[in-house]
């Protein structure tokens, strides 16, 4: 039985649904930002050492790019949480600070499950996807309970879960 890690493959998925769009302005914010420090700052009469210049803009050039991959996760999430992406897209980008963006995370609607492999909706208390029959959460073999993934006996039942004492 493959027993995928959940944080790893939940934060892979948060990566995938960030938009083409999103990461191509953040490739131009770094390029940008990288091109600012190491040579627009030259001109300037305060201009910090080469060193300083570099990792200023590495920063900034780092600090877009979660930026932009930020905006373009609210704009795919709020879609897929039934919430208007338009309108969040404007406040993630228009309050300032990361407030905007801080606002969204703290207002966003709870996710209405789709299955991982297939999209396919998933009412709550699902245990395996009805289009691909993909395992949902791990589940009791004996009483078909949710368990945790590292639970070694079941809760309900006290049957031994093989996912961690058969490896
Ligand atoms: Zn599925
Ligand atoms: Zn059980």
């Amino acid at each position: 039985m493959q027993v995928k890690s959940e944080t790893q493959t939940g934060f892979k998925s948060h990566l995938r649904i960030i938009p083409a769009w999103a990461w191509a302005l953040a490739s131009i914010a770094f390029i940008a930002a990288q091109w600012f420090f190491n040579f627009e700052m030259v001109h300037q009469t305060q201009c910090p050492p080469a060193w300083g210049r570099f990792l200023l803009g590495l920063l900034a050039g780092i600090g877009a790019v979660c930026l932009f991959a930020l905006i373009g996760y609210v704009n795919r999430d709020a879609k897929r949480r039934g919430m208007s992406p338009t309108l969040w897209t404007i406040i993630a980008i228009c309050v300032p600070n990361g407030i905007g963006l801080l606002l969204y995370f703290v207002l966003r609607r709870p996710l209405p499950s789709s299955c991982p492999q297939c999209g396919n909706a998933i009412q709550p208390g699902f245990n395996f996807c009805p289009g691909c029959n993909y395992k949902l959460s791990p589940s009791c073999p004996q009483c078909q309970r949710i368990v945790s993934a590292g639970d070694t006996y079941c809760p309900y039942c006290g049957t031994t879960q093989g996912n961690k004492a058969a490896q």
